[in-house]
C-alpha cells in the first residue's frame, strides 16, 4: 500500500521515492495559498486555490521536484486602484538533497549549493519556498488594469478610463492664468 503524498498542503511526503534511484511520482493536486504569497502589490490571497502539477523523482543526491503552479494573483491598478487579477503560470524545478549529502557539500565548502534544499524531517519537502521563489520574481512591479490606462484625474480622482472625455472648467480666472503660464499639462495630455 502507498501512502498518500500529501494532506492537500504544500508539505509532501517523499518516503516512497527516498533512497531509490529511478523510482518517479506525479500527481495533480490544489492546496490553499499560504499567506503572503507575492509581493506589496501583487499577490495571491491567502487560501485561494495553487494547482499544482508536480513531479518528484528519486535521484543520487535526494529527490528532484518538478511541475508547474497556476493561479490568480491580485492587487490595484497603480494607475487608478482597480482590482487587477494577474494569471500565473510558472515553471518550477528544485532538488531537496538527502540531509547527509547537504552536510557534506558544506564540509567540502560547496558554495554553489549554498541555497540548496534539504530533505526535512520524516522525508518531507516543503514546496511553499520553492513555489515563491519561482512565481514572486515573474510578477510585475507596477500592476496595471491595462497598458494604457489613463489614470485618475488629477482635480477629482475620477477613474479617467470610465470617463474619458472628464474635465473640470476652470472657474478661477487667477488659476487659468497660471495655468497658461506653466503649459496646460492635462491639455497635452489627451493629444
Ligand atoms: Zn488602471
Ligand atoms: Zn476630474
Amino acid at each position: 500500500m502507498t501512502s498518500p503524498l500529501h494532506d492537500n498542503s504544500l508539505v509532501i511526503d517523499t518516503r516512497r521515492l527516498v533512497r531509490r534511484p529511478g523510482t518517479m511520482v506525479e500527481e495533480q493536486f490544489t492546496a490553499p495559498a499560504p499567506a503572503d504569497f507575492g509581493t506589496d502589490v501583487l499577490a495571491v490571497p491567502a487560501g485561494d486555490p495553487l494547482d499544482i502539477e508536480l513531479r518528484l523523482e528519486s535521484v543520487m543526491e535526494g529527490v528532484l521536484a518538478s511541475g508547474t503552479v497556476r493561479a490568480t494573483a491580485t492587487g490595484a491598478c497603480v494607475r487608478c486602484l482597480e482590482n487587477v487579477e494577474d494569471p500565473i503560470d510558472v515553471e518550477f524545478q528544485e532538488l531537496f538533497a538527502y540531509p547527509d549529502r547537504a552536510a557534506h557539500h558544506r564540509e567540502v565548502g560547496d558554495e554553489e549549493d549554498d541555497d540548496e534544499y534539504v530533505l526535512g524531517e520524516g522525508d518531507t519537502l516543503d514546496l511553499e519556498p520553492v513555489l515563491r521563489d519561482a512565481v514572486v520574481p515573474t510578477l510585475p512591479f507596477q500592476p496595471v488594469c491595462d497598458e494604457d490606462c489613463p489614470g485618475l484625474c488629477s482635480e477629482c480622482g475620477a477613474r479617467l478610463a470610465d470617463d474619458p472625455t472628464h474635465q473640470h472648467e476652470i472657474l478661477d480666472p487667477r488659476w487659468a492664468a497660471l495655468r497658461s503660464l506653466t503649459g496646460d499639462e492635462t491639455e497635452e495630455k489627451r493629444n
